[in-house]
């Protein structure tokens, strides 16, 4: 908004270009809704939503003799946002658990409680009475960036803080720890925009 420019002129210049706008901006990401056609990354790797109908609702995953991975979707195609929501939420719940499993026991620290959110921007967080909480989003993101959230939020029942000695013993049971912080600093923004309606 130039100096002196009003609320009014502004909202008139923003209404009148706004892709222009969007360009200035660095490309706004595109929504990338659950339907039939869009490219998700499962665990980091493009897998096509495709609808299959006549079956029960479910969800699998499958790889054409092209190679392509496609990600179905029975059921009536008007529940394959819920569907696919509900896949990659349970998807995510299982990996987190046992990668977070697994760093408790290297650890000697104890999971008292596993959840996967829905709305959150955070990737995950801790409380000090042991439970753990992750974005679903993490199972969009390449594996050794879903250990390191388990790692991280696990390393807190350590240290409740982000001391050296947090990021000391985070480290040790994740080597992979500097490039997932990396990978999320790039690219974690862009996993905000699947899943969401255009
Ligand atoms: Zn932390």
């Amino acid at each position: 908004m130039p100096p002196r420019g009003t609320l009014a002129e502004a909202k008139d210049f923003a209404q009148r270009h706004g892709a222009w706008i969007a360009a200035r901006l660095g490309r706004l990401p595109k929504a990338a809704p659950f339907q039939p056609g869009t490219v998700i990354p499962l665990r980091g790797t493009p897998h096509r939503i495709v609808h299959r109908a006549g079956t029960r609702g479910t969800v699998w995953t499958e790889t054409r003799d092209s190679g392509e991975r496609i990600l179905c979707v029975a059921g009536g195609a008007e529940h394959a946002d819920r569907r696919v929501h509900d896949f990659l939420k349970r998807e995510a719940r299982k990996d987190l658990q046992r990668s977070a499993e697994a760093y408790a026991d290297e650890l000697g620290v104890k999971v008292k409680r596993l959840s996967i959110r829905d709305q959150s921007s955070r990737w995950g967080s801790c409380t000090s009475a042991g439970s753990l909480s992750f974005s679903w989003r993490l199972i969009l993101a390449p594996p050794f960036v879903l250990d390191y959230l388990a790692a991280h939020e696990v390393a807190h029942l350590v240290e409740m803080n982000h001391s050296a000695r947090f990021w000391r013993v985070c480290g040790k049971v994740c080597p992979s720890m500097e490039r997932a912080k990396k990978w999320l600093d790039t690219y974690g923004n862009d996993l905000h925009r699947y899943g969401v309606e255009e």
